[in-house]
């Protein structure tokens, strides 16, 4: 049998793993860590090691880990039909129930559904469908794409370009110039002395006019936002945000694609975060939570408004000439039907809701008066904390400290994963729905183990 140490050293020797330090990986001298088995919210090592998920993988694995009802409907179906293509009206029961369910789960006005297998290809494909619509309606100049900067949407050409997150573009010869970046609707950090959420609101949704008309409106084809930015540092928007931008958007016909690739499935306690925050979308992104990532799976969810034009333009195009090997595979729907499921007969929605908001106030009632806590926020179960030099200036800590790692090692050491969001100094928390109050009690226990160990060292160092 291969020992642990054999199976490190082949991987280290033959995985270009993402967003790993490739040389320290390739020589030994950054950690790998081989996963073994999950249960609920918590993961096991190969070395025995056991620590709570709170970041449930990457925010997808939304019903927990070790579900044998999904892993059974996987090998049932994979006995009888592990693949087929949806080529040609070719389809599988699984398939058609998951669409019917999907679109009758989604926000009013959604008609169709189209298969990827992540969020990037369902961000390429809601972007291609933004292009195909004006085309087929004689718009031809309306494709230009806004999103946000810090927005995060994926990392292929085009959902790479929309990603407002520099280090995503550096080397990468990203953005395309198709893509333009709106401002980040960040209260704490955007908003100017003494102007309200409202205020702010308001002032993101006039510069995002001032934008489409700056590049003449019959250029901008849509605009892209999560309902809740993720990735860029989980930022509710500001009061009355989507109201305001989505008023915007109406004067200048451009088409709204709301990324719900996070929010989608119940994480911020609705069905999809578009029902929280009144947005109406003509195109939603899915991925992660429809499947809980026990098989790769996105959806291009899309509104009358487009489907009216691809439906009737088919006799001047013909066939819509966009699809992938793997669109609507079997052993996704089959694993998405147990999933929405178990979404709907645990009420998830709702513990994500009431779990998630405990999480946050003992987040507040135990850190809200240390001395290098900026801002505590989220919504759902989405929550941050984020860590600044002084509290009074908003100073952010230099990063070469690199405070936000520091923290979210010292919790892995104490069996806790969090993430250190990729900009500023933010500690992410998006457990999977199925946290239970205990849990949430023992997450907060040991981040405040871990940032007390920080902030101690912190002051040591400042001391110095
Ligand atoms: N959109 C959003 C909002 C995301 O958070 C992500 C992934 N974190 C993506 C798109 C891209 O999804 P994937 O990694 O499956 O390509």
């Amino acid at each position: 049998m291969t020992s642990l140490e054999q199976l490190k050293s082949m991987d280290r020797a033959s995985v270009l793993h993402p967003f790993t330090q490739a040389k320290d990986y390739a020589s030994g001298a950054a950690d790998c860590f081989v996963v073994e088995s999950g249960s609920g919210v918590r993961i096991k090592g190969a070395d025995g090691t056991e620590l709570i998920d709170a970041f449930g993988g990457l925010y997808c694995v939304n019903v927990g880990y070790g579900r044998l009802e999904i892993a059974d409907a996987i090998a049932e179906q994979a006995r009888k039909l592990a693949y087929y293509h949806s080529y040609a009206g070719h389809t599988t029961e699984a398939l058609a129930r998951l669409s019917a369910r999907l679109i009758e789960m989604a926000p009013a006005g959604m008609s169709k559904v189209f298969y990827g297998l992540s969020g990037s290809d369902a961000n390429e494909t809601n972007a291609k469908l933004v292009w195909y619509y004006n085309n087929l309606r004689g718009q031809p100049r309306k494709k230009k794409i806004i999103s946000r900067e810090r927005g995060y949407h994926g990392c292929s050409v085009i959902s790479g370009s929309m990603t407002g997150l520099s280090f995503y573009h550096q080397h990468m010869d990203l953005p395309l110039p198709i893509v333009r970046h709106a401002g980040v609707p960040h209260h704490y950090w955007g908003a100017q002395a003494g102007e309200t959420e409202q205020q702010f609101s308001k002032r993101r949704a006039d510069e995002l006019e001032a934008l489409i008309l700056q590049e003449g409106p019959e250029t901008v084809g849509a605009f892209i936002a999560e309902p809740v930015l993720g990735t860029g540092g989980l930022i509710p928007p500001p009061e009355g945000y989507w109201k305001q931008i989505q008023a915007v958007l109406n004067r200048y016909d451009v088409l709204l694609i709301a990324d719900e690739v996070v929010c989608g499935f119940g994480r911020i306690g609705t069905p999809f975060g578009s029902d929280r925050y009144g947005m109406r979308p003509d195109l939603i992104t899915a991925a992660k939570g429809l499947t809980s990532a026990y098989v790769p799976m996105s959806a291009s969810i899309i509104g009358e408004r487009i489907w009216n034009v691809v439906r009737d333009g088919a006799e001047q195009v013909g066939a819509f000439s966009h699809g992938y090997t793997y669109s609507g595979h079997p052993l996704g729907a089959a694993a998405a039907n147990v999933c929405l499921d178990i979404l709907e007969r645990e009420n998830l929605a709702d513990n994500a809701e009431r779990v998630g908001s405990h999480l946050r106030e003992q987040f507040v009632r135990e850190l809200a008066s240390n001395e290098f806590v900026g801002e505590i926020r989220g919504v759902g179960m989405l929550a941050a904390i984020e860590f600044v030099a002084d509290r009074a200036t908003k100073r952010r800590f230099d990063p070469a400290l690199k405070v936000g790692a520091r923290l979210s090692a010292a919790a892995r050491k104490r069996g806790l994963i969090t993430r250190a969001m990729p900009h500023g100094d933010i500690l992410g928390f998006a457990p999977p729905l199925v946290l239970t109050r205990a849990d949430a009690d023992q997450i907060v226990a040991i981040t405040c183990e871990a940032v007390k160990e920080v902030t101690q060292q912190l002051k040591r160092e400042k001391a110095a």
